[in-house]
């Protein structure tokens, strides 16, 4: 029998309460059931935030650094759970152990950063332009920020969301993708162990058609962080503007890796490997394009095309595997899609394309890694996130063309070059039209502690990562206090023109 698992609503575990269950199994053996989980709907979601309205003003009454030392403590819990987590992620979403164990670890890192963060909410202070007069500002929560992942950093990102939001006072709502709510179980389980009180942490799982629209469209939700798709980033934008909700969107990319003919070869084909193929392509800073200069081109696509050949794909948990599945079998279906895309759009298949069958392939959805040659921009594999195993190649005959191919999508999340000419990385700095940039190193990688968004569609301004989240989670209140002892009005007694 399959494990069952529930939703945590005001300390309680408990069914969906329409007693609707679905299954989350393993995309490396598809007849591996992972945990039979709640399909929760609207009420469910009405039930979670009834607890978190309740429970608001316990916690914002918790002195920040009180607060700031359970999500310290729940760091120290992730440490001794670090191999059960990453093992149990690997299982129900296919990256390999090396990666659901850097996905665990940037978790960890976030809590330790909530915990340092908790001494340091430092206000504004400064001197009137009245006598007798004082002015600082303080922070206070939201109140109830809802919180929507999707599957591909289980872990990571409901971390990245969840730690800032609880440390600036608010309590929670989440819902996790329904590929990962085992990971996401997990999180909140460890909250609890190191003394989250009920009520403060609410989690639903369910389909976003339901629980997340219930979420979007509940008005005691005051503030909604989301990492998904930018269809779905639309949707709730939408909502949430009608409802003047705050939302923080982080969504897709189309990441270009742009290799200058003076680079070190060797290394930025390694770059684009991990890059590309890393997670099955389905990160949110995949490398999906090579920008590729044609004065290497013919040598740089013969390593790159040997190296990739060398990938071992398979069951993720075999420490021996570089590229696991990728996550269910529509997705699949979507990547090879694109495939077809590809070739009529007459681009050339120079690797892979297939699905991988035969032995233990049958059992889940596993793809080979893929790669077009003769790519054009504009193509709609130049422009669209495929989120799979799948590598466009642009030739480019000059730094000017490379930064203009790279900059002609509608994402902006990260960006690469591998060059050892300081002029080209400078210049790719300053031109880059994306959120992270890389001078020889890949796409991915980013650290817990600096900014993780992007420019253009790849989200609505915010940024994740560091001392930038708490900003989206709490209200400024700015304090004027005058002991004086009269009226004093502003522009009007210190009008210095006069
Ligand atoms: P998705 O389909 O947009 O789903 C993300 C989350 O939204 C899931 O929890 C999903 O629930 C929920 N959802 C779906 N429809 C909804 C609705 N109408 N209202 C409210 N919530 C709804 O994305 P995904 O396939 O999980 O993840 C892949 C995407 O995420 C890619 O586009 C990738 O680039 C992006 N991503 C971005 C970042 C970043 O930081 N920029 C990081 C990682 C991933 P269900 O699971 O139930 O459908
Ligand atoms: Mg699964």
């Amino acid at each position: 029998m399959a494990q069952k698992f529930y939703n945590f609503i005001d300390g309680e575990w408990m069914k969906a309460l329409n007693g609707e269950t679905t299954e989350n199994r393993n995309p490396a053996h598809w007849d591996e059931i992972v945990g039979i989980f709640p399909k929760s709907g609207k009420e469910d979601v009405k039930k979670a935030v009834e607890a978190a309205v309740i429970h608001r003003e316990e916690w914002a009454n918790l002195p920040v650094p009180e607060r700031g030392q359970i999500l310290g403590r729940s760091g120290d819990i992730m440490v001794e759970k670090k191999e059960e987590i990453a093992k149990l992620m690997t299982r129900e979403m296919g990256k390999i152990l090396k990666e659901t164990r850097g996905d665990t670890q940037e978790g960890i890192d976030t809590a330790y950063y909530a915990f340092g963060e908790s001494r340091r909410l430092y206000g504004v202070t400064s001197p009137s332009e009245l006598p007798n007069k004082a002015i600082f500002t303080i922070t206070k929560p939201i109140g109830t920020a809802g919180i929507i992942s999707p599957w591909n950093f289980p872990m990571a990102i409901p971390c990245w969301k969840i730690y800032p939001a609880l440390l600036m006072g608010n309590t929670i709502v989440f819902k996790p993708a329904t590929d990962t709510p085992a990971t996401a179980t997990k999180f909140v389980e460890i909250l609890t162990e190191a003394g989250v009180p009920k009520g403060v942490v609410n989690l639903v799982h369910g389909p976003g058609s339901r629980v997340g629209e219930a979420i979007l469209e509940h008005p005691d939700i005051g503030v909604i962080s989301f990492t998904g798709s930018s269809a779905v980033g639309r949707r709730i934008a939408e909502v949430a503007g009608k409802n003047l909700k705050r939302v923080s969107l982080e969504l897709g990319g189309k990441n270009p890796q742009i290799v200058m003919p003076d680079a070190d070869i060797d290394l930025a084909v390694e770059g684009v490997l991990w890059g590309a193929f890393g997670t099955t392509g389905q990160r949110c800073t995949a490398t999906s394009r090579l920008i590729l200069h044609k004065d290497i081109f013919d040598k740089f696509m013969d390593i790159l095309i040997g190296r990739t050949k060398g990938l071992k794909i398979g069951d993720g948990l075999i420490e021996s595997n570089d590229v696991g599945p990728v996550i269910n079998e529509s997705q699949l279906k979507k990547i090879l899609n694109y495939v077809d895309i590809g070739k009529q759009e007459g681009a050339k298949l120079v690797l892979g394309g297939n699905r991988l069958t035969g032995g233990n392939y049958d059992e889940g959805f596993f793809m080979e890694p893929t790669i077009f040659t003769e790519v054009k921009a504009g193509m709609r594999i130049e422009q669209e996130e495929i989120f799979g195993p799948v590598l466009s190649v642009i030739k480019i005959s000059s730094f000017e063309e490379a930064i203009t191919v790279a900059n002609d999508v509608e994402y902006g999340l990260s960006s690469s070059i591998y060059t050892n000419n300081v002029k080209y990385a400078m210049r790719a700095i300053d031109k880059l039209e994306a959120g992270i940039t890389y001078i020889n190193a890949p796409t991915i990688g980013a650290e817990c502690h600096m900014p993780f968004g992007g420019f253009k569609n790849t989200g609505n301004g915010h940024r994740e990562g560091g001392k930038w989240p708490y900003e989206v989670f709490g209200e400024i209140k700015t304090v004027y206090i005058d002991y004086s002892g009269k009226l004093q009005k502003a522009q009007i007694d210190t009008d210095i023109t006069k």
